[in-house]
């Protein structure tokens, strides 16, 4: 009974060390905050005070630190304030991380999003005749020079696109597909799931491994709609296989009077193999060779926004317009104008391959990333020697996004060890940073990959570690 009275009597003693709000509001510190009302800071150190009141009697806390409650109200100020949706720095070196955004874009493409989304546009407005245009007319012409199509359509995603096209050109009947290329995307594109949605009839042909030409002919009855192929993205098929080549199904398309349609996944535009990656069939390649409706994702390796694209006969684009799926699937004008900005660029190759971030990073050789790798590593090392060691090592990143998965890019990573603190605790925080770092972890080391890590990134990396560990000097 005593102890319990005495219990008290502290916690009593410890809630009248509480700051007033008056006082806290008068903090420099929290008069140093601007642009934020005046309520809203109110609201911020009642709550932080509250939660100080109710620690106190609930007994987890015995103390107080008035610099920490400061400290505590300004975390919070700035967490209310900021967006849920932010930057991030990506340390782990997959060019297309899905879940990180996939394609960065550069600034020029939206320098003209700003521009045509801050001001009214002529989204659907014909300058020339000063009646209602499309908003399709403004990509379909360019889409159509770089890659040799008739036509051109632009939609949400290359999930509506695939669904769109099925859609449209097989709805109630057959769409003949191999049995290796049923293949599920990260994210739940899942190609059976797709075409059921569509309307059109899964045929499967073939095997997991094997599918021959015959396999597609001895499928097709009048109730065909279409050949589909689907680009195997993420997974390959090695070993015993066989794939019927695109001349074959464009070939067989033609006897029968059947549409071919390609779902080519990436939309890779320039032969990369000449840049020491390997092959990847090209979007211009599979419209070349006869292939009548290919689609492709805006937001992979053609490094633009998501988007998905759909480009071949014009007969068949025409009666995708048509459809009333289409306008439900419709992309928007933020993303037409990066898109355009974005096609704009592979008009020049070289311009391609220096301005747009993603190709920009895949074509980064390894010496160019060491050098960065070795600034980090210095940074690092100046500041906080004491409490980690460091180390510059050679490492693969990965392409992701479902592209090229056996790909290996050779880079540089800077691997951090903590002399003291658990290297899941580091990983942790700085994923809890106001710019959150996000890193992989190797046994006991933090790996930063310098592939995706921009150059005015690295300061932001090595102050977050002083913040969590403290510095040297
Ligand atoms: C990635 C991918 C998709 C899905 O594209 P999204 O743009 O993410 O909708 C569909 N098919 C293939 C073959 C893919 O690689």
């Amino acid at each position: 009974m005593g102890n319990e009275m005495k219990d008290m009597n502290d916690k009593k003693e410890l809630l009248l060390y509480l700051p007033k709000v008056d006082v806290v509001l008068n903090d420099s510190r929290i008069l140093e905050i601007k642009d934020i009302s005046r309520k809203s800071v109110v609201d911020s150190i009642r709550e932080v005070l509250d939660s100080f009141r109710k620690g106190i009697l609930e007994g987890t806390i015995d103390y107080i630190d008035y610099d920490e409650i400061v400290y505590r109200i300004i975390s919070k100020i700035k967490y209310k304030n900021s967006m849920n949706l932010k930057r991030v720095i990506n340390a782990t070196g997959t060019v297309l991380h899905t879940n990180l955004g996939r394609a960065v874009l550069s600034k020029k493409v939206m320098d003209e999003v700003i521009k045509t989304s801050t001001r009214y546009s002529n989204l659907e407005f014909d300058l020339e005749s000063g009646n209602r245009g499309s908003r399709y007319s403004h990509v379909e012409d360019l889409i159509c020079k770089i890659t040799g199509a008739e036509a051109a359509l632009v939609v949400n995603n290359n999930a509506a696109a695939v669904l769109l096209v099925l859609s449209t050109l097989s709805k109630d009947r057959e769409a003949i597909v191999s049995r290796g290329q049923l293949v599920e995307i990260g994210g739940s594109f899942r190609v059976p799931a797709v075409m059921e949605q569509s309307g059109a009839k899964l045929r499967e042909v073939g095997t997991t491994n094997r599918t021959n030409f015959s396999d597609y002919e001895s499928a097709i009855n009048e109730n065909t709609g279409v050949i589909l192929k689907v680009h195997q993205s993420n997974y390959k098929i090695l070993g015993f296989t066989e794939e019927v080549a695109i001349d074959k199904l464009v070939e067989l398309g033609k006897k029968y009077s059947l549409p071919v349609v390609e779902d080519i996944g990436s939309g890779v535009l320039i032969d990369l193999s000449k840049y020491g990656l390997s092959y990847e069939p090209t979007v211009q390649e599979s419209i070349k060779r006869g292939i009548d409706v290919v689609t492709f994702s805006g937001d992979k390796l053609l490094g633009g926004p998501q988007a998905g694209i759909i480009i071949g006969k014009k007969k068949y684009v025409e009666m995708m317009k048509k459809n009333q799926l289409n306008r439900a699937l419709r992309i928007d004008k933020m993303t037409l104008a990066a898109l355009e900005a974005t096609f704009k660029l592979y008009i020049d190759e070289e311009k391609a391959l220096k301005e747009i971030p993603v190709l920009n990073m895949l074509n980064t050789k390894a010496d160019e990333i060491k050098k960065r790798a070795n600034k980090l590593a210095r940074l690092l090392k100046n500041s906080l020697q004491s409490y980690v060691l460091v180390e510059v090592k050679e490492d693969f990143s990965q392409v992701g996004g479902g592209a090229m998965p056996l790909e290996n890019l050779e880079t540089y990573t800077v691997q951090l060890k903590p002399l003291e603190n658990k290297v899941q605790d580091v990983e942790k925080s700085l994923r809890m940073m106001e710019i959150p770092i996000i890193t992989r972890i190797n046994k006991d080391k933090l790996v930063f990959d310098l592939r995706t890590i921009f150059d005015d990134e690295l300061s932001i990396i090595r102050d977050s570690l002083v913040k969590i560990f403290g510095s040297d000097k």
